[in-house]
């Protein structure tokens, strides 16, 4: 018998800015929802004024974490202190493993039009803060899309659904990141490992999430954030001009938390630690060298 996820949380998350003035909204990783994990943020970006988002993510570091940027509209160039480098385009994912240390830039590519996308932050667990920084950059094209009996549209960046596998391969955190598209009143089942953490993103039109075979689900709109609770599965419901989400799991890690901007770790002295090495210049290079 399925065990049907419901909705714990509802939030819509909160206006701010980041990088040199990018205007985003931070859903994950703000006061009503601090963390969800392994999930340490999740900003949703969105706009088609270029003063909204032109200044870009200049040059900062990254320790302890994954940093996933999904592009839905604009383009956007990535390129580290050890000399990757590339561009981010619609419908492309970024799955980047910090491990260590990369020091990074995320600029706009283009100069006017619609930038829109979701930049997520994966906790790293203990034993792999400090591994080589890793990139899989996932081309659109490289993103399956799976269309179902039932009217979903499902492009499939991680994780496995109806048999489709996503592109991104040995994340710990065993991530599923599914992007659904329902038509007017499409209902569409998804299993959602037990014991992951999971929430989903309503980015377009409305939805009913989480009912099960005899109870209501919830409403969530367009910009919400639905936490789901426990279960094996999970049942959307799109309202009567469908709807547009994201469906994220993830298994939790378990272990303490210090945070401090863009080094995330487990203790206070590692992260004097990440401060040391970024102001000495020993950020990235590997150890002992
Ligand atoms: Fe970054």
């Amino acid at each position: 018998m399925t065990d049907w996820r419901n909705v714990a949380q509802v939030t819509w998350g909160r206006e701010t800015s980041d990088g040199a003035g990018v205007r985003l909204k931070r859903v994950i990783g703000q006061p009503e929802l601090d963390y969800l994990d392994p999930f340490l943020m999740l900003d949703a970006f969105g706009s088609d004024a270029a003063d909204d988002y032109i200044a870009g993510f200049p040059p900062h570091p990254h320790r302890g974490i994954e940093t996933v940027t999904y592009m839905l509209a604009g383009r956007m160039r990535h390129e580290d202190d050890a000399g990757n480098a590339g561009i981010l385009g619609p419908g492309g994912v970024q799955w980047m493993t910090a491990g260590r240390g990369i020091i990074h830039s995320e600029m706009p590519e283009q100069e006017e039009g619609e930038m829109r996308g979701f930049q997520l932050w994966v906790n790293l667990p203990a034993k792999d803060k400090m591994c080589p920084p890793r990139y899989q950059n996932i081309e659109p094209g490289a993103v399956p899309t799976v269309e179902r009996a039932d009217g979903a549209t499902i492009k499939v960046i991680a994780g496995t659904i109806d048999g489709v596998a996503g592109p991104v391969r040995g994340i710990e955190a065993a991530p599923l990141y599914l992007d659904v598209t329902l038509p007017g009143r499409g209902v569409s089942d998804y299993p959602v490992p037990s014991g992951h953490n999971a929430f989903s993103y309503v980015f377009a039109g409305t939805a009913e999430i989480g009912a099960g075979e005899t109870a209501p689900g919830k409403l969530i709109r367009d910009g919400e954030l639905a936490v789901l609770g426990a279960g094996d599965a999970v049942r959307v419901r799109a309202g009567e001009d469908g709807a547009r989400l994201i469906l994220v799991a993830g298994q939790p890690l378990g272990e303490p938390v210090v945070k401090y901007g863009p080094f995330v770790m487990n203790t206070r002295e590692q992260i004097l630690q990440a401060i040391e090495d970024y102001q000495n210049g020993r950020f990235s290079a590997p150890p002992n060298e």
